[in-house]
């Protein structure tokens, strides 16, 4: 069959969804490229709704992936606000909309992304208790932030992960008042171990960031539909008058369920099992970004991987898997975060339990440094703080799988692609 009578269905205008569209174009696809997405803005990448955008830095106009008028003129039918509520792999077709429309495939690429966790507790009905995962939360909680920095109302954070820390970072240049409640002894303790997350910690308390670890937040206390307090299960009350439920989030697999298609295992973070070519347990389905489980054979498991990065790489290299071209994906994760005038870009896999040592180049107090995990001399990830333009060394340095001399890892004197193989 030739391209121009094929029909390549996109379910998700994510950044993977926009990226894996533009690559078929690009590719050189001539058939029916059909993407839908529940949303109703055009694709936006999501790294500035808890940044630039939320602190009034960044335009609107800004995020989106493309302009809208791209779309039609690469030929991409966009169903925006429209949910696709079934997969039938049998006949090849997705349902989406209200009216139960139904359009046939011949490829279909899942990137259904993530939505965030909820709190299970009483109070999260009060109007006072947000969630940040779309621009219309973003557009929500900038005003939010405002007014609370404009009257000294205070801002309680369930979880100091990344986008909770970004958001308490927000919040303080606004002026409110920041209390964040995390159940582990540290911030982002999953991602970068308790060595690092000390520094997020201190970082946050020089700004005026109150925290309160090892503790969960039992209930939201309201009074007229008002937000009063948090409580938390060790009897405290922490004055609010918002609260952000930042506690995660989790890949959207309802739709991959429903039609049959291998779920990865919990533990491993769940989401739609795909092969190194990102494809499915059915082999003309697809899912790439957030949504998807791949198999990583340098840490020897698979992951799902929630960074704007993977959806940038993922969703291209899915499109050029559904053409046929011979595609594999196995990036490192890698990401990035903001927070006052802290940036940094980590590199890499090293859960806490991964690794043995972590070693530091540069300056730690000063927060311009490298920290690299290493287990038995090997280097599982990098993390760079205010230093730039390293990042293709540490990938190297990660891929190598070498045992390297720590000694000379953390002297910032040894250029960095001394010690690559
Ligand atoms: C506030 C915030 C800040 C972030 N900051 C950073 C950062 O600094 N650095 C970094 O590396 N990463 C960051 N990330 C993560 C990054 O944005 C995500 O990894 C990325 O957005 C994933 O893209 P995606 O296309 O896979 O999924 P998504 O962006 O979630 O897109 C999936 C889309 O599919 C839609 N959809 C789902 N199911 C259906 C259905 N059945 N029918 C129709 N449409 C459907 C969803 O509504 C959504 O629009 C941030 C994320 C958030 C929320």
């Amino acid at each position: 069959m030739v391209d121009a009578d094929q029909t390549f269905v996109i379910v998700g205008g994510g950044l993977a969804g926009a990226k894996a569209a533009e690559t078929l174009r690009t590719e050189g696809f001539t058939g029916r490229v059909i993407l839908i997405c529940d949303e109703r803005d055009h694709p936006y990448e999501r790294p500035p709704l808890s940044k630039g955008y939320l602190l009034g830095k960044e335009e609107r106009e800004s995020v989106f992936a493309h302009e809208p008028a791209w779309y039609a003129r690469h030929d991409i039918e966009l169903h925006l606000g429209q949910t696709v509520d079934a997969v039938d792999r049998a006949a090849k077709t997705v349902r989406f909309g209200d009216d139960g429309t139904l359009v046939r495939y011949d490829k279909l690429l899942l990137v259904t992304g993530a939505e965030p966790r909820r709190l299970e507790v009483p109070g999260t009905s009060l109007a006072g208790v947000h969630h940040l995962r779309r621009l219309s939360h973003a557009e929500r909680l900038k005003g939010v932030l405002a007014a609370l920095g404009r009257d000294n109302g205070h801002l309680v954070i369930a979880g100091a992960g990344w986008i909770g820390l970004e958001v308490a970072a927000a919040a303080r240049e606004y002026g409110a008042e920041v209390t964040v409640i995390e159940p582990e002894p540290t911030p982002l303790h999953g991602v970068l171990g308790p060595e690092l997350g000390n520094l997020f910690e201190e970082l946050h308390r020089e700004h005026g960031v109150r925290f309160h670890f090892g503790v969960r937040l039992t209930e939201i206390v309201g009074q007229d539909g008002v937000v009063l307090a948090a409580r938390t299960d060790d009897g405290e009350e922490h004055p609010a008058h918002d609260v952000l439920a930042a506690i995660g989030a989790a890949p959207r697999t309802a739709l991959a369920e429903a039609a049959g298609l291998e779920i990865a295992d919990r533990s491993l973070g769940g989401g739609i099992a795909v092969d190194e070519h990102l494809r499915t347990s059915d082999p003309d389905i697809y899912a790439a970004g957030d949504v998807a489980s791949f198999p990583l054979p340098l840490f020897g498991t698979r992951l799902r991987v929630e960074h704007w990065a993977n959806a940038l790489n993922g969703g291209p290299a899915a499109a050029r898997a559904m053409l046929g071209r011979d595609t594999v994906y196995d990036r490192l994760p890698y990401f990035f975060s903001d927070q006052y005038d802290l940036g940094m870009e980590y590199s890499g896999w090293a859960p806490p339990g991964s690794y043995d040592q972590v070693v530091i180049r540069g300056d730690a107090g000063k927060r311009e440094f490298i920290a690299f995990w290493v287990s038995e001399g090997r280097v599982l990830a990098g993390m760079n703080v205010n230093v730039w333009d390293v990042t293709e060394p540490i990938q190297r340095l990660v891929r190598s799988r070498a045992v390297v001399d720590t000694e000379a890892l953390a002297d910032p004197h040894v250029p960095l692609a001394e010690l690559v193989p």
